[in-house]
């Protein structure tokens, strides 16, 4: 046990040493982005090859540009390629600093903060924030599903009521967001178009294994949706002040919740509905590497640009 927590500890520092340094120097980012997606052997991104070589000047410094060439396809590349940084020219110092930052923050960094922080106009900063939640989001199609005991709930979330009628109408400003939470495990939540039987069943199957035991309350689109579950389906009825009764709580999808909640409020103050997708992926990501250290979830962030494209108009449009 202690011979292996000396091991974590070692680890964790090299890491926790080699980001902010990454967040200062643009050879030293650039080199530990590449380290990250490589692991030591360069591959040309357009063909494959590994007959690859740093482009350097007669003085042996690398360009500005961070320029490698390919030997077989004959064509010039270089770490962004075919990742969230590609058509980019945002320094990757700062993506470095913008993942450290999503990733060792709670609740998240807002995009005012990172242009506060690193000089890029908010614009940019909105983008590159954008563009790492991205890279946060789960793949829906690879990742594993929930299974044992599984909570699911919904909450509204999102834009601020502007006057008392919209207070009134939460609908219409508010939009749901559906979760389902493994205990003791991971998270899958996104938003839905609306609440009901139909909705929540599609999302339930998407994630769920059918051998889970369900855990809901007590509404009635749940009563339906949460039928074909061969572990059975237990409800708690909050309207009746019931919280918690024998194991049929749902206090660890609240918990999830509380988190986005206070993020949402305390850190991002309005997200639009076009949006919140990305700030919900962020919040999964977060809580299902809740147990690993900073260090270690900027490097899962960092190793999921790999093969994920967003151009720049997805995100402003
Ligand atoms: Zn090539």
């Amino acid at each position: 046990m202690a011979r292996d927590q000396g091991k974590v500890g070692e680890h964790k520092s090299v890491i926790l040493r080699a980001i902010p340094a990454a967040c200062k120097d643009e050879g030293a980012a650039v080199e530990f982005v590449e380290q990250l997606r490589w692991n030591g052997e360069a591959v040309c991104p357009r063909c494959g090859s590994v007959a690859v070589a740093q482009i350097k000047s007669l003085t042996g410094q690398r360009g500005p540009r961070y320029l490698w060439r390919c030997y077989d396809c004959k064509r010039q590349f270089t770490v962004r390629i075919g990742t969230i940084f590609e058509d980019s020219r945002i320094p990757m110092r700062i993506w470095c600093h913008g993942f450290w930052r999503a990733c060792s923050s709670k609740k998240g960094v807002s995009a005012l903060q990172i242009s506060r922080e690193t000089g890029l106009s908010y614009k940019s900063a909105l983008f590159l924030m954008h563009r790492i939640r991205f890279a946060m989001a789960s793949d829906g199609a690879t990742s594993r599903k929930l299974e044992r005991a599984v909570e699911a709930d919904e909450t509204f979330v999102g834009g601020k009521p502007r006057h008392p009628r919209e207070e009134r109408e939460k609908w219409s400003t508010k939009a749901p967001v559906f979760a389902v939470v493994e205990r003791g495990g991971e998270v899958r939540a996104r938003p839905i178009e609306r609440v009901n039987a139909t909705t929540v069943r599609a999302v339930l199957r998407e994630y769920v294994k059918r051998d889970a035991k369900l855990y809901t309350d007590e509404a009635t689109h749940y009563a339906w949706a949460g039928k074909p579950w061969a572990g059975g389906h237990e409800t708690v009825n909050h309207s009746a002040g019931e919280y918690v009764r024998g194991s049929a709580s749902t206090n660890t999808v609240e918990g999830f919740f509380s988190l986005i909640k206070r993020g949402m409020y305390g850190t991002f103050h309005s997200v639009s509905k076009k949006h919140l997708h990305r700030y919900v992926s962020e919040f999964e990501f977060r809580y299902n590497s809740r147990h690993v250290n900073d260090g270690d979830r900027t490097l899962k962030a960092i190793q999921s640009v790999e093969g994920k494209r967003l151009t720049y108009r997805a995100v402003v449009s």
